[in-house]
């Protein structure tokens, strides 16, 4: 645990890089082997669009990162936040910290992101993938990159998370984000196993659907529970769905930068959010 720690507290950016683009080839690896779909497109450009908004989110995070390390840094020395109220074993401590920012930072960010308007303006350049593989785990317009990054900031704060331990979970979140949107054949019974602790594939697809209301479920990101806790998990066979989002079907527009970059201000704002919800 110690080595962990230290590992962590002190981790180089380029190990940073290389558990991204690292987790990020070791899945698309195996969804070449074992795929799920199999789809018609052409890989290479759709990864290609994908890793455009995988580097404008990293930049965002870069840019705010001395914010998010300096409240960290606050709140430990303060012994301020929800895991430092009390003595806990170390084991206890990192395990309900990463819980609670998983929970703040990803889930409750998630969820907002599909019912505040504005929030979800910027969120559905990450929906409108028709094709969901591993490189769609990053598909972030900038600004919900920004406002993902307050959530974390908030995150941070309330649980009281070292500076190490905040690192751990974003090299977790990043990691099992690649994994829940990965296009991987999983047997059926390793993704149940698997999927009483954390988000899987099988999971997270559903969240893709086109159509509420399945997109609006399934929004966990490292572990499974708070779907359940929250009442917000729905399981569906996975053949039955169509990825995208019903209001930018159009293949010509959701494949391209500049339209999804400026589709947060086109104009979209009075369109009812999904056109009509379905039972599958
Ligand atoms: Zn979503």
């Amino acid at each position: 645990m110690d080595a962990l720690i230290n590992y962590f507290e002190t981790i180089p950016s380029s190990h940073r890089t290389v558990i991204l683009f690292g987790g990020l080839a070791f899945f698309l690896l195996i969804e070449n082997v074992a795929p799920f779909f199999q789809f018609k497109n052409n890989k290479i450009k759709h990864v290609g669009l994908n890793l455009f908004f995988t580097f404008t989110t990293i930049l965002v995070n870069f840019v705010f990162a001395f914010i998010l390390i300096n409240a960290s840094q606050y709140v430990d020395a303060n012994q301020f936040g929800l895991i430092q109220f009390f003595p806990l074993p170390i084991f206890v401590f990192t395990l309900l910290g990463i819980m609670l920012l998983d929970l703040l930072g990803a889930w409750l960010a998630h969820w907002t992101e599909h019912h505040v308007k504005w929030m979800w303006q910027f969120h559905l350049i990450h929906h409108t993938d028709m094709n969901l593989d591993a490189s769609s785990a990053n598909r972030h317009h900038p600004g919900e990159s920004v406002i993902r990054f307050l959530f974390t900031l908030m995150a941070v704060v309330i649980v009281g998370a070292p500076v190490w331990m905040v690192l751990l979970y974003q090299a977790l979140s990043v990691t099992l984000s690649q994994f829940n949107h990965s296009n991987i054949s999983m047997p059926k019974w390793l993704d149940t196993a698997v999927s009483w602790l954390v988000v899987t594939p099988d999971m997270h697809r559903v969240h893709h659907h086109y159509r509420q209301p399945y997109s609006d479920s399934n929004y966990g990101n490292i572990f499974s529970i708070w779907d359940k806790i929250f009442r917000t998990y729905q399981k569906v066979d996975n053949r039955k769905l169509v990825y995208g989002l019903d209001t930018h079907m159009e293949k010509e527009n959701v494949n391209k930068i500049g339209y999804l970059l400026k589709a947060p201000f086109a104009g979209y704002r009075s369109e009812i959010k999904y056109s009509e919800k379905e039972q599958l």
